[in-house]
């Protein structure tokens, strides 16, 4: 506890001021105009298309329902092999029409198999039970009530949240940072959340720091957040607890990164390939946080979002709350539908977000924004050209890695070269193709090389476990045969020793023989 008061004065101290991190952009924001109408909750559509492939952190969920099973909202349709990864609900009540594959929105590309759920309209609950007295509950049930909820980073991550609080649980951790700093441009899911709904992100930071025994929470906002700043505040009078406090950030990108966003925070820099717990700090998103109050409060698991409908081929763009499995083609129709000559629609942000092969995929736990991109605001294509060593990259890259170092060897598969040099470390942002003069797409690359570097980890865990195996049975082997050839040795030992003993008991009985005979020769 000593340990963790001195890392939370530290913390404390380090957060009076902001600090920096190294390189990033200032883009244009482009939030203001999906900001200026309230949030609305799209009803039900006439069909839901809930993707088991949630996320890339495991494989597909495994499909609880068969076709025409009669589902409750809120009830699981799906669970995961990894325990921690919890569960998919159905988002709403009525029938299951089938379990069929389409196209999904996954950074594969790849269709993945959909619940398909007939909506009865009825809306009828499969409630968990709310957790009444939270303030004093014990954080491995809140925790296991996260994991049971299909909880995951709502920031687009949707890294398992539970497995997050249990690794916060077990390590301890003195401070838990929310994080509102939507640095991407376009996204405003989580702006139009903190200021519509304040006092369920509080209730949430609250939640969370309970189920992690961290001693304050800071909610990150940037600087031009005003509106946020205030709704925030006037939500801390009515229901915080004296250890929230909000902090604004300078607006950069990507300052929305974990580590980045930890650097600004405490000063302090998480390890290469390590985590934030490793200073005691867990990050999660307001949505997240926002989510875990749904969840524990409500008792309701996550079977809607907030989704940022964007981008100049849209025609009145805003935010919507919709339920998972909507296909996106309503949602941008619920926004008067598209505009212009869309060259592309990109789920995420223009920096980090991937392109969706059709808006017919649905509304997954990752969709923070939907942006339909038309022809003025795609760079057009410029044919790649050998990189110059202007050094551009290297000045804006946020990891502080060497890019165009990186590219040279992802290029030249020297994968050992490529890990040695941080590329693991690279948070894929984009900023270095965006400065780039000769058009190289180098994000593309290091996400090409990461893919790489996992499948050679992977790879050497199985060829190292397959060696382990073969050397044990060797060593079983081993030993079974030097056993076998001690027992052989000691039998023999113990034939030869009787067969001695024998001979020594027949040459006594010779002998004792003899001396009766030469007695009874001398008898009168
Ligand atoms: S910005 Fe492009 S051209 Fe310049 S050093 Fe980096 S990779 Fe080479
Ligand atoms: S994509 Fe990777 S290498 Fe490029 S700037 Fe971002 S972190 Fe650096």
């Amino acid at each position: 506890m000593a340990q963790h008061l001195s890392a939370v004065a530290r913390a404390r101290l380090a957060a009076q001021r902001i600090h920096h991190f190294h390189g990033g952009l200032r883009l244009r924001h482009n939030k203001k105009i999906s900001c200026e109408v309230p949030l609305e909750r799209i009803p039900p559509s006439e069909r839901l298309f809930v993707p088991l492939l949630q996320h890339g952190y495991s494989d597909a969920a495994r499909s609880l329902v068969e076709p025409g099973q009669a589902v409750l909202k809120g009830e699981p349709i799906g669970s995961y092999s990894e325990p921690d990864t919890g569960y998919v609900h159905a988002p709403t009540s009525g029938k299951v029409i089938a379990l069929e594959v389409r196209p999904i929105a996954h950074p594969s590309g790849l269709d993945g198999e959909c619940v398909v759920i007939e909506p009865d309209g009825e809306e009828r609950w499969s409630w968990l039970e709310p957790i009444e007295d939270w303030q004093h509950a014990d954080p491995a049930t809140l925790g296991e009530r996260i994991r049971t909820a299909g909880l995951v980073g709502l920031g687009g991550a949707v890294f398992p949240t539970a497995k997050k609080v249990e690794g916060a649980q077990a390590r301890g951790v003195h401070t838990l940072i929310l994080n509102g700093a939507e640095c991407e441009p376009y996204i405003s899911c989580d702006e139009m959340l903190m200021r519509e709904q304040p006092e369920k992100l509080i209730l949430g930071a609250r939640v969370l720091r309970r189920a992690t025994a961290a001693e304050r929470v800071i909610i990150a906002i940037e600087d031009q957040m005003g509106v946020v700043q205030r709704m925030l505040d006037s939500a801390l009078k009515t229901c915080g607890d004296g250890e929230v406090e909000i902090v604004r950030v300078t607006t950069i990108y990507p300052e929305g990164g974990e580590r980045q966003l930890v650097q600004v925070l405490t000063g302090l820099e998480v390890p290469s390939g390590g985590l934030p717990l490793d200073l005691g700090l867990l990050c999660l998103n307001v949505g997240t946080a926002a989510a875990a109050a749904d969840a524990v409060i409500e008792g309701r698991p996550l079977i809607e979002r907030i989704v940022t409908v964007s981008g100049s081929g849209i025609t009145r763009p805003r935010n919507l709350i919709a339920l998972l499995g909507t296909p996106i083609h309503e949602l941008v129709e619920r926004c008067g539908g598209y505009r212009g000559d869309v060259q592309r629609l990109v789920l995420g942000g223009p920096m980090m977000g991937y392109a969706l092969p059709t808006d017919a995929a649905p509304v997954v736990k990752a969709a923070n924004c939907i942006l339909a991109l038309t022809a003025d605001d795609l760079r057009s294509p410029q044919p790649e050209m050998p990189c110059i060593r202007c050094g551009e990259c290297m000045r804006v890259c946020p990891a502080v890695l060497l890019p165009q170092q990186l590219h040279w060897q992802v290029t030249n598969q020297q994968w050992e070269e490529a890990e040695e040099y941080g590329l693991m470390d690279c948070i894929e942002c984009g900023c270095c193709d965006f400065v780039c003069p000769s058009q190289i797409p180098l994000a593309d690359w290091f996400r090409y090389g990461k893919g790489v570097l996992v499948n050679r980890a992977s790879e050497k865990r199985a060829a190292d476990h397959a060696r382990h195996r073969f050397a044990a049975r060797q060593e079983r082997l081993d030993r079974l045969r030097r056993n076998r050839q001690d027992r052989i040795a000691e039998k023999k030992r113990q034939l030869k020793q009787s067969s001695e003993g024998r001979r020594k008991v027949a040459e006594a009985l010779e002998r004792a023989r003899k001396s009766r005979g030469e007695d009874e020769g001398r008898s009168p």
